[in-house]
């Protein structure tokens, strides 16, 4: 059927490279030879072939060749993933189906169904991310659920973003922003799900460069400074370890652990300490070479408590008791003899693929393939329990409970059987209840911890013991909800809170409607519609939830309806008239973008009062200063608000509202004043609270607006909001009173 053959219908064995484009290739084999255990060589040269030939002509926005792109996700799912060939071949072809004229049928002819499920499979991902706007929970439960069927797909998809995400800098910085944020809310906490460590990592990394780009060069700046005192401690830390382990016969290797920039940057935020804090917690890992096993590494952990002395609080066996995502390692932390805390990892090299490359080292150890794999059964059991519950109104509720559930380390608990649980760190009984049963979360009246008696709402500890007593009636109590972590917990409350609501609502129409009656007021439930508003409710609803509660007089709404009968209407009706059509978005859109670009120096909205004629405001959320990463957000009104790039406000703006983002910078010289706030953390002394108001006002002629001080068993917290002209004013607040007698840090608060 000569007639149906496409342009892609040649013998691609016959098909003779260029020299540059052969030369390609023989590199990409030789990374294949180099990590995989068979690599079918004609069929990946096929696979090259065919991603050379459609993508012909076509560049990148870096302006390279687009078939360079294809063919490094094919050499990071060889080399840093290390699936196999099959998958090398649907990397190479994972764009065709979209973006060229390639068809499935082409590939199943060529390649077989295995290659063109894969790439069937990957295309549909980026299909339904593309479609993203409104239902990120959907499109997530899809990519879920497409992962149960071959987890290679999600693979691909990963090494996929993760090259996109290297060369990120050459796209505009809205679509940087757009990029990252989502890799941050999707792809990193899946990645950290499936183990996928070093991927997650680097992910994050590129992100936060993106995202909070001064932040990111502050503690890289800070790593490098440190680098050669780090390495001086952990030789001195090692050399005697060293001896011992080489005159035992062990073959290992050592690492202080590389720390990532943005999970230095999480633990300053979570701890909220300073970087120095953070940075000298010292990890170092020791990885056993093969044939060693387990009870080597128990070997390893008595040589090293030996030498140094072990806190055993922090010991923790995860070789014994693996967590969900298969990471096994045996975790200490011990004392030097100059009293500095070292935490130490002691596992197998394969436990330390497993915990670098989760997921996929399980595939290169055999364990992945079909469904004999433990770890693959119960990832696959946790996503239906989570897929099981899905409610249409929660989409977003259902993201950020995941995100929390995935992030999040876990913890182990026993029934009083004995059968174990996992649960999130954080846990309380009451998530412990509702994790057996949702009956028994309802009617949780108690709980003994340990056999002791305890408060549900006590955060739980590994290895606990819990017994929750129940009673023989609905006992949920709204509160709840800020004491449980689990998304079952979490949206059983929920539901709970939004039927007593109801009832609330229920109770408040029929307390009006009683009132009316007395009253002898009729309204038809349009017209209250529109007083309720005028009351600024958002809806009756709302109106008789407060009504119901008793937090609002229902004499005032009779007074306003009466009002509305008589003449209310219309005065409504004139004010209508005068307000002008509202703008469409469309409208609005064109008109403050084009306006932002006339004005702006080639791509961003300068901000300055007198450059540019688009209203722009500032976000009270993040509170940006001058000097600080900023983006523009087109509100609905047309007016531009500000944010700073790291505001979490704005990276949900981005998700859901993209198309209304705007690049702006600031200008050189703005006149104007701006709240920045610091925290000051110190020794509780005579005078701490008049020294550090003399440096703002006296060396600095700083004004403060407010100032928060807390003390407690001889340490001073205080919180200044200061007035500052630029973050460069801020940074000199923040040298000046770290000077001050007795200051231990000072940061910017957020
Ligand atoms: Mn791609």
């Amino acid at each position: 059927m000569a007639d149906t053959k496409t342009k892609y219908n040649i013998d691609l064995d016959d098909y003779t490279l260029d020299p540059p484009q052969q030369e390609d290739l023989d590199q990409l084999l030789k990374v294949c030879r180099d990590s995989l255990e068979e690599v079918d060589e004609q069929m990946i040269a096929r696979a090259f072939k065919l991603c050379y030939i459609s993508h012909k002509d076509v560049d990148r926005a870096s302006g390279e060749p687009f078939y360079y792109h294809p063919v490094s996700v094919a050499k990071i799912v060889a080399s840093e993933i290390n699936i196999d060939d099959v998958s090398v071949v649907a990397s190479l072809l994972h764009d065709t189906v979209e973006d060229t004229g390639v068809t499935l049928e082409d590939i199943e002819e060529k390649f077989g169904d295995t290659v063109s499920h894969l790439i069937d499979g990957v295309t549909k991902i980026t299909g339904v991310f593309k479609s993203r706007n409104t239902k990120q929970a959907e499109t997530f439960m899809k990519m879920l659920l497409s992962m149960a069927e071959d987890i290679r797909v999600v693979l691909i998809k990963f090494a996929d973003r993760l090259h996109n995400m290297r060369t990120i800098q050459h796209l505009p910085r809205e679509k940087q922003m757009e990029k990252a944020t989502e890799t941050m809310e999707l792809y990193a906490p899946l990645a950290h799900r499936f183990g996928l460590f070093n991927i997650k990592s680097e992910l994050e990394d590129l992100c936060f460069k993106v995202i909070d780009p001064n932040s990111y060069k502050f503690i890289a700046r800070k790593l490098r400074e440190k680098k050669e005192a780090r390495e001086a401690f952990i030789e001195e830390f090692m050399d005697p370890i060293q001896d011992e382990l080489d005159e035992q016969g062990f073959t290992f290797e050592m690492k202080g652990r590389p720390k990532h920039i943005y999970s230095i940057f999480r633990k300053m935020q979570r701890q909220q300490k300073p970087f120095e804090e953070i940075y000298d917690l010292f990890a170092i890992r020791i990885i056993l070479e093969e044939p060693h096993t387990k009870e080597d590494c128990w070997r390893v952990y008595s040589i090293i408590t030996d030498w140094y002395t072990p806190i055993p609080k922090r010991f923790r066996d995860f070789i014994s008791v693996p967590k969900a995502n298969g990471y096994q390692s045996l975790h200490t932390t011990v004392i030097t003899k100059k009293g500095r805390k070292v935490e130490v990892q002691i596992r197998t090299r394969h436990m330390d693929d497993i915990a670098e490359k989760g997921v996929a080292a399980h595939w290169k150890y055999k364990e992945g393939k079909g469904s004999g794999s433990e770890t693959l059964d119960k990832f696959v059991h946790w996503v239906r329990d989570i897929l099981d519950n899905p409610r249409p109104d929660a989409a977003t509720e259902f993201v950020k409970d995941f995100q929390l559930n995935l992030y999040q380390d876990e913890i182990y608990v026993f029934t009083p059987d004995g059968e174990l649980r996992t649960l999130p760190q954080g846990a309380t009984p009451i998530d412990f209840a509702f994790d057996i049963h949702s009956e028994i979360g309802e009617r949780a009246i108690a709980a003994k911890i340990n056999g002791k008696m305890a408060p549900l709402r006590q955060k739980l500890d590994i290895g606990d013991q819990v017994e929750i007593i129940t009673g023989n009636k609905i006992n949920l109590n709204p509160d709840w909800i800020n004491d449980v972590v689990t998304h079952k917990a979490k949206s059983r409350i929920r539901q709970f809170i939004k039927q007593k609501e109801r009832q609330t609502a229920d109770e408040g129409r029929e307390i009006w409607e009683k009132r009316a009656k007395r009253g002898n007021v009729e309204i038809s439930d349009q017209d209250l519609t529109k007083v309720a508003q005028k009351l600024n409710f958002d809806s009756t609803q709302d109106l008789f939830y407060d009504i119901g509660k008793g937090t609002f007089d229902v004499n005032k709404l009779f007074k306003a309806v009466k009002q509305y009968t008589s003449k209310g209407r219309i005065e409504e009706d004139q004010e209508e008239e005068e307000k002008t059509a509202p703008a469409t978005e469309e409208e609005i859109q064109e008109t403050y973008i084009n306006a932002a670009r006339s004005v702006s120096d080639e791509k961003a909205l300068i901000i300055n009062g007198e450059l540019t004629n688009v209203k722009y405001n500032y976000a009270n959320c993040c509170n940006p200063i001058p000097g600080d990463d900023v983006m523009g957000f087109i509100s609905r009104t047309g007016d531009v608000k500000i944010h700073r790039s790291n505001c979490k406000n704005i990276h949900h703006l981005i998700q859901t509202d993209g198309e209304r983002i705007v690049d702006v910078s600031w200008a050189k010289n703005i006149d104007s004043q701006f709240l920045g706030a610091v925290k000051v953390i110190g020794e509780d002394r005579v005078g701490m609270i008049n020294d550090i108001t003399d440096v703002l006002s006296k060396s600095l002629e700083t004004n403060m607006k407010s100032i928060n001080v807390n003390s407690d068993s001889g340490m001073f917290e205080g919180i200044l909001t200061v007035y500052v002209e630029d973050i460069d004013h801020l940074d000199r607040i923040i040298a000046k009173l770290q000077k001050v007698d007795g200051v231990k840090s000072v940061y910017r608060y957020e």
